[in-house]
């Protein structure tokens, strides 16, 4: 039996896309189709582990290859490129693939090689840019607490990104051997983290300077606090999680007062609950786990958040993939009427100075969206 699900990307835009941000490739057979053979460079960046197979114009494999890590991948002439699970028999499909691309419409002559070079020399001088600045503030001999003291976690785990990515690519580019060596030492001095410096790279980075900091019962500036805390003696690599939105609360002082927010808890988590619905409801999850020391090993590189069972499978429903990683504002979280009720009660069960009336300030901060980047749903 074969079930796997056949799709062809013909587009400049899909062939771009591709695979990325999939959780998986099990089911998937994806087809990219050229107008001409000529040589390709593809990259693997936010795939899952795949398989990657290329055929000539004739229907030869030319490549054939397992890829779990996220690298650029150098093809020989190719017209077809086939991605599918590591484990996943493409075979039977190699003859419907091949028939459709010859009758495919011959799609503008664009050399895709172009791009990605462009890409690739940008991708290789930030991480270059990025040993220097270590060179410079570890003068020679890399020292892991400099490391653990100077840079936030987000930021080490896009430095350990750039080496891991350097060695990557010494063999076939030249690269500057300081830069080199000094990847082999971040990397060996940051191993024991690697895993959360990753996760943190996309999942931990600021977020406060992007959302609005009015209150979000007066309207008044305020800022967002932090309601979980990550205790004493944690690790300060994992202690960006306890940063994200999903666990703070736009208020100012005067609420703050007015509240008692500060004396009380239960007003505190109602608030972050109320406000932040199923994707609160995961980061709880994970902290209580954390504290009772139940937290399951998980894949930290398809879910950076927390581990795939403890939210739903959407942004909206709490998930913690890689594509719902990047912090958001609430907009469109899926709270239960429940979540709405608490929320309201907390924030209104006090008279509010503002002259604005009910929900004015709340409703703005729930409809306040950031602009779209590329390859995200609205
Ligand atoms: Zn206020």
């Amino acid at each position: 039996m074969n079930n796997l699900h056949l799709q062809f990307l013909l587009s400049a835009e899909q062939h771009a896309l591709g695979a990325m941000f999939f959780t998986d490739m099990n089911d998937e057979l994806l087809a990219f189709i050229y107008p001409t053979e000529t040589t390709r460079t593809f990259h693997t960046f936010f795939c899952p582990p795949m398989k990657i197979v290329a055929l000539s114009g004739d229907g030869t494999i030319v490549f054939d290859q397992v890829v779990t890590k996220w690298k650029f991948v150098k093809l020989p002439a190719c017209r077809v490129v086939i991605e599918c699970g590591p484990q996943a028999d493409y075979s039977p499909h190699i003859q419907t693939i091949l028939s459709i691309s010859t009758d495919l419409p011959q799609l503008g002559a664009i050399d895709p090689s172009v791009q990605m070079d462009s890409l690739l020399f940008a991708l290789l001088s930030e991480a270059v840019a990025d040993m220097r600045r270590i060179r410079d503030t570890h003068r020679g001999q890399i020292k892991p607490e400099i490391q653990r003291r100077k840079f936030e976690v987000w930021e080490r785990g896009q430095i350990v990104s750039s080496a891991g990515f350097l060695l990557d690519f010494c063999d076939t580019w030249s690269i500057p051997s300081n830069a080199v060596r000094l990847s082999h030492s971040i990397l060996q001095a940051e191993e024991p983290y690697l895993d959360e410096l990753v996760a943190a790279s996309v999942a931990g980075i600021p977020w406060q300077h992007e959302f609005p900091n009015a209150c979000m019962r007066c309207g008044k500036p305020g800022s967002w606090h932090p309601i979980l805390s990550p205790g004493l003696r944690t690790a300060v690599e994992i202690t960006w999680r306890y940063q994200r939105p999903e666990n703070c609360i736009p208020v100012c002082h005067h609420c703050t007062e007015t509240l008692g927010l500060l004396q009380n808890k239960k007003i505190q988590i109602d608030l972050v609950w109320g406000l932040w619905g199923p994707r609160f409801d995961a980061l709880w999850r994970w902290h209580q786990a954390r504290k009772n020391q139940h937290l399951p090993k998980w894949d930290m590189v398809a879910y950076p958040l927390w581990p795939r069972e403890f939210g739903g499978e959407t942004w909206e429903g709490g998930s913690g993939a890689l594509k719902d990683a990047r912090p958001r504002p609430p907009y469109r979280v899926k709270r239960s009427k429940e979540q709405m009720k608490i929320l309201r009660q907390a924030l209104f069960s006090k008279p509010t100075r503002s002259r604005q009336t009910g929900e004015t300030h709340l409703r703005k901060l729930l409809n306040f969206r950031l602009e779209l980047s590329q390859g995200e749903t609205p």
